[in-house]
């Protein structure tokens, strides 16, 4: 993730350097046209637009109107253009500049969170069993979350045009004001072209970093919301030197999935935020059965505690005789994610993983015979503390 995130921050970064280096040869040009030996005098500006200058600036507008027709509402009407004199004509070149921005800046996003969100969105799937390829990038689910309104009722589209309208505006104002000053090109120049490169840096960085942090969370998120396995959610903070005291509080509470909100108990929690969640597994009510045949039954699968220190109890019972008893237990029982026998059910002669714990760090696996890279069936057992082991089907450990 973060590897993409710098990829296309490196995108963007070569764009605002482009585009800083056209503003510099247009406000160039006003000086080398209508200054003297490097200083434009101010009334000089308020006097009209030469017709050339007109002309430039209709075709500009033109040209943005082609590329970007769900946008020509923004630009200044072509008719007023006649009215401008040759300060409000830089001005204007300035916004059309900025608005061209905000529309690739949304363009090359949307591109960047689709396919961010359907990698997240898969990231769930597989650990579900559903595999790592599960959603395309035109899913419903995916089309759903790219795009939400999760922060103050705006999208990102609109956190874009905000961001670059008030770029537009701190840019006129320090070009009027160094005008007025009588300030040399090179100054003013200066001064300009460091703000448009920074702040478009800055506010893109945080927009892409805060966005795809919504965009982990949600877009998996959807994917446990739409099984019934799951109701609940616990907030994880990052918790090092940088977590603030906002998401640090919420770290390890419980929150009910239909009720999750970003900003309030669902991250990101602000701008920067890097949360998340862990799904909360529910089990269902066969689970305390312990008497009679269902007793039988329920005994069958061990925990996992018990088959990490005596790994000889996997011999003790088949592998169909495990998979009835987690089930009847209630806990989650999933086929394959990867390999030959990805998605294939254990009742049509695939395998299973079974998850222990809600936050489904600790599972058993089995694999069947049948295409097994391990010299016939295994069990594997994993967790972050108990790492990976595998055990041959009379639970005596396979060498690696
Ligand atoms: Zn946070």
């Amino acid at each position: 993730m973060a590897r993409d995130e710098s990829a296309f921050f490196e995108i963007m970064r070569q764009y605002y350097n482009a585009e800083a280096a056209k503003l510099d040869a247009e406000i160039a040009a006003y000086y080398a046209k209508y200054g003297a030996g490097n200083v434009l005098e101010y009334r000089q500006l308020l006097t009209t637009l030469s017709d050339d200058d007109k002309l430039l600036l209709i075709q500009r507008t033109d040209a943005f109107v082609q590329k970007y027709p769900e946008y020509a509402h923004l630009i200044p009407t072509r008719e007023s253009i006649y009215r401008l004199n040759r300060l409000e004509g830089l001005r204007t070149s300035i916004a059309l500049q900025q608005m061209q921005m905000g529309a690739d800046e949304i363009s090359q996003a949307n591109d960047f969170f689709t396919r961010m969100a359907a990698m997240h969105a898969n990231g769930a799937a597989d650990l579900l069993g559903f595999g790592d390829s599960f959603y395309t990038m035109d899913d419903a689910l995916v089309r759903l979350v790219v795009g939400q309104a999760w922060c103050d009722g705006k999208d990102f589209s609109q956190r874009i045009w905000d961001n670059r309208d008030a770029l537009t505006r701190s840019l006129q104002s320090d070009l009027v004001n160094g005008l007025i000053r009588g300030e040399s090109y090179q100054r003013i120049t200066n001064q300009i072209q460091k703000k448009f490169v920074s702040v478009s840096r800055r506010n893109i960085e945080r927009l892409v970093f805060t966005e795809d942090t919504f965009l982990a969370n949600e877009a998996a998120m959807q994917v446990y919301a739409n099984d019934s396995s799951f109701m609940e959610y616990i907030f994880v903070a990052t918790n090092d030197s940088r977590t603030c005291s906002v998401c640090a509080s919420l770290d390890g509470q419980r929150f009910n999935i239909s009720e999750r909100m970003p900003g309030v108990n669902f991250p990101p929690m602000h701008p920067w935020c890097r949360c998340f969640f862990d799904p909360v597994y529910h089990r269902s009510s066969a689970s305390g059965l312990t008497s009679g045949v269902q007793g039988g039954i329920i005994k069958a699968g061990k925990s996992f505690e018990e088959y990490a220190e005596t790994p000889s109890l996997l011999g003790e019972t088949t592998p169909k005789e495990k998979y009835d008893s987690y089930v009847a237990q209630g806990l989650a029982v999933k086929p394959l994610g990867r390999g030959s026998f990805k998605n294939v059910p254990f009742e049509s002669g695939g395998g299973y993983r079974v998850y222990f714990d809600e936050s489904m760090q600790k599972s058993l696996m089995y694999h069947p015979e049948k295409r097994s890279h391990h010299d016939g069936a295994y069990y594997k057992l994993s967790d972050g503390k108990y790492g990976v082991k595998r055990f041959d089907i009379d639970g005596n450990p396979i060498e690696e």
